[in-house]
């Protein structure tokens, strides 16, 4: 259990008081210590340098000199706040300023048998017994067998260390609850918006997705939290938007063969009356259900291939080879719909990749091609090397793709054409994006309805190495999905 509060807004502002509290409870002693020391020092610093000046004007002008600059010293200062005394080494005053407010004060005989042993001027603090006044007092040797004795008051350094006192002490009493306070409140401030995550992330998760939350200027941290939770309920939205399309479409692509095999089933039933009927009508339900398996086959190959594309056996592939391979099927079909096929390929080397997915992309850009043009027009394939990428293109001259469209063709269970008169379960070009991407590549579209499409599929190509024959594959060439 744990005595701080629930909130993070209260618990970041009860840190920060609790460190502006530690920090100034140390640091404003230390502080205040520090600046005494150094008035101190000061002070000490300048009444050694006062002995220091009086023993220089000794030796250049002569006792005199110093007895009248001793006097002119005495003249513009308070005589209450300072004194001057000149002292034989055994402590006998020769001289002094107005001693009327320090009765009784004699020379400190200690400090001047210190003074005449080691040379260095010595300082005391005193206590003045009339009023309490605090003094400074120096001595120091200005002439053989004289010693000067100054004393000057400690009290503009007690105000002052007075006043600093009190105003760390407000400093204390005001800036410490009033800086928690105002941590409180930019805490608070700061974690509005993490406050409007969390409920529009409850809200979401009652199934609410159309809530976004609001974007302010608070920080770029809390800034991008939201904004990178907003771009999640968009990404989310065309997800779940996306699903739903795909299931309507699946529904709608498995709703056409069941009801065909149900009535197929029922026509039987009914009206069949010889086995050859009944052999037609199972011949139907079967080519039916081959195509329903071949739908769900390729949704399944689709999802592997996105999936583990790691894992797919791997071989060197001629791309040049693949293509003019792919012609060479197709040409039988091209020939049947009269549509010109023509194979552009140049020498490009070689590519590591699963040979037989590249020849079922491959085959479905072109069987795509031949679909989607009418007879008279013309299907190229052409393979280039750009650098160290191969590029695929498959243009044609056919139908073309509507821009709209032409964002969503590589999208599972995709098919521009609404009425599904042409057949295909709008899964080859997924099928072909998984491939291309498996294989470190892409594929791209530039399509203008009525003047053709043009589809490019861009792969790395391996390190060069020596050809590998490899004639035997035209036979197992794989057929288009889709
Ligand atoms: P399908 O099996 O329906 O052909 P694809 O994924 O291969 O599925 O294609 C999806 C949709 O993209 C097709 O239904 C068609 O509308 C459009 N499409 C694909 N290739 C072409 C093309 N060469 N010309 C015009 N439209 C095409």
């Amino acid at each position: 259990m744990t005595l701080l509060p629930d909130s993070l807004a209260s618990r970041l502002a009860l840190w920060q008081a609790g460190t502006f509290v530690l920090f100034f409870s140390i640091g404003l002693p230390v502080f205040y210590h520090l600046i005494g020391v150094v008035a101190q020092n000061r002070m000490d610093q300048d009444l050694i340098e006062d002995i220091e000046e009086f023993h220089d004007l000794w030796r250049s002008e002569g006792i005199q000199r110093v007895r009248r600059e001793i006097q002119r010293e005495i003249g513009s200062d308070d005589p209450s706040d300072l004194y001057l005394r000149l002292l034989t080494s055994s402590g006998e005053v020769l001289y002094a300023t107005d001693m009327s407010h320090w009765k009784n004060i004699a020379p400190n005989r200690h400090a001047i048998d210190r003074v005449i042993a080691g040379d260095d001027p010595q300082l005391e603090t005193l206590t003045r017994a009339s009023d309490g006044d605090q003094f400074r007092v120096v001595y120091g040797i200005i002439a053989p067998d004289q010693l000067l004795e100054i004393a000057e008051t400690l009290e503009p350094q007690k105000d002052f260390m007075e006043l600093l006192l009190h105003l760390f002490v407000g400093i204390y009493l005001v800036v410490v609850p009033f800086g928690a306070l105002v941590g409180w409140w930019l805490a608070r401030r700061a974690l509005r918006s993490v406050e409007e995550v969390s409920l529009t992330a409850e809200a979401i998760a009652d199934g609410n997705l159309n809530r976004h939350v609001t974007v302010r200027p608070n920080g770029s941290e809390i800034t991008r939290l939201v904004t990178t939770f907003n771009a999640m309920i968009d990404r989310v939205q065309t997800l779940i938007t996306a699903m739903r399309e795909m299931t309507d479409n699946i529904a709608h692509d498995m709703r056409g063969p069941l009801a065909r095999i149900r009535a197929n089933a029922e026509l039987a039933l009914v009206s069949a009356s010889s086995v050859d009927e009944f052999r037609e009508s199972a011949a139907d339900t079967l080519e039916e259900c081959e195509r329903l398996l071949q739908m769900i086959n390729t949704t399944l190959d689709v999802a592997e291939t996105e999936a583990g594309a790691g894992r797919q056996p791997r071989d060197r592939v001629d791309p040049a080879r693949l293509a003019s391979e792919a012609c060479e099927l197709f040409e039988p079909v091209a020939e049947d719909r009269r549509v010109t096929l023509t194979c552009k390929v140049q020498d490009c080397g070689e590519l590591t990749g699963n040979r037989q997915q590249l020849q079922r992309m491959l085959a479905n850009l072109v069987d795509n091609g031949l679909k989607f043009t009418d007879q008279g027009g013309a299907v190229t394939v052409a393979v280039e090397r750009n650098a160290d990428r191969v590029s695929i293109r498959v243009h044609d001259t056919g139908i073309g793709i509507a821009k709209p469209d032409r964002e969503r063709i590589f999208e599972r269970f995709v098919r521009c054409d609404p009425s599904r008169s042409r057949t295909g379960f709008g899964l080859g070009l997924s099928f072909c994006r998984a491939v291309a991407r498996a294989h470190g590549g892409d594929i791209t579209v530039a399509s203008e309805p009525g003047k053709g499409s043009l589809f490019t599929v861009t792969l790395p190509l391996a390190a060069q190495r020596s050809a590998v024959p490899e004639g035997e594959h035209l036979l197992a060439y794989s057929t288009p999905v889709g």
